[in-house]
């Protein structure tokens, strides 16, 4: 199957290398991108918070954050090949952005991470255009930002505010934006720049 379902969650069957080739193929065409990467604290949640649920199901695709989520997919005999985390989804987009020179925005974690994290990616990664970067704590009811993130035209937009923040702030947003593929990816900042 396509999908493989956890607790009414479509999970995307599919590898990393697989999952990340569809993300360029949507960045080229441009085609307006909502990612999860979820875990079974997510599944979870979608339990007991009905807005939650609500928003995951805006998501073009959620991926198996972790290995309790592939052994999950075993359990009810729809096994999913490997885990698709956000870190390491980021660590391959970063890779594809440095040789597409595709637009980044980074968005999220403590101002002194975003920095660290900006300046990691001016060195390791030169090809990157930084379409902008913005630290996650921000006013929510400012319309400032998403304007920001609009007019910087971005193919990748990296949002590290945490379960279940980036999913809110994705889901709240999506419909503002007319390109970029938009991805949660939790701490993923303070791993890299740390
Ligand atoms: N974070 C943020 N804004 C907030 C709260 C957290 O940008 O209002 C960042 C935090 O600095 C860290 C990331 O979100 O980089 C993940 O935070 P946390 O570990 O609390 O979340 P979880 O592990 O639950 O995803």
């Amino acid at each position: 199957p396509q999908f493989v379902k956890i607790l009414d969650v479509p999970f995307i069957n599919t590898t990393r290398a697989a999952f990340i080739q569809t993300l360029q193929n949507r960045i080229e065409k441009k085609e307006k991108t909502f990612v999860v990467t979820a875990n079974p604290e997510i599944v979870m949640a979608t339990l007991d918070d009905e807005d939650y649920k609500r928003t995951l199901e805006k998501a073009d695709f959620i991926t198996a954050d972790g290995i309790g989520i592939v052994k999950a997919a075993q359990l009810v005999g729809e096994p999913l090949p490997e885990r698709v985390s956000g870190f390491d989804m980021m660590m391959d987009l970063l890779e594809a952005a440095n040789q597409k020179q595709y637009r980044v925005f980074f968005l999220g974690a403590a101002d002194h991470v975003l920095q660290q994290t900006l300046e990691k990616v001016k060195s390791d990664y030169p090809g990157i255009q930084i379409a902008g970067a913005q630290n996650g704590f921000f006013d929510w009811n400012d319309s400032v930002l998403p304007q920001m993130i609009k007019d910087s035209k971005p193919d990748l937009v990296f949002v590290a505010l945490g379960f279940p923040r980036q999913e809110n702030w994705i889901g709240g947003h999506i419909g503002q934006f007319n390109q970029g593929v938009f991805i949660g990816i939790g701490g993923s900042f303070d791993v890299f720049s740390g």
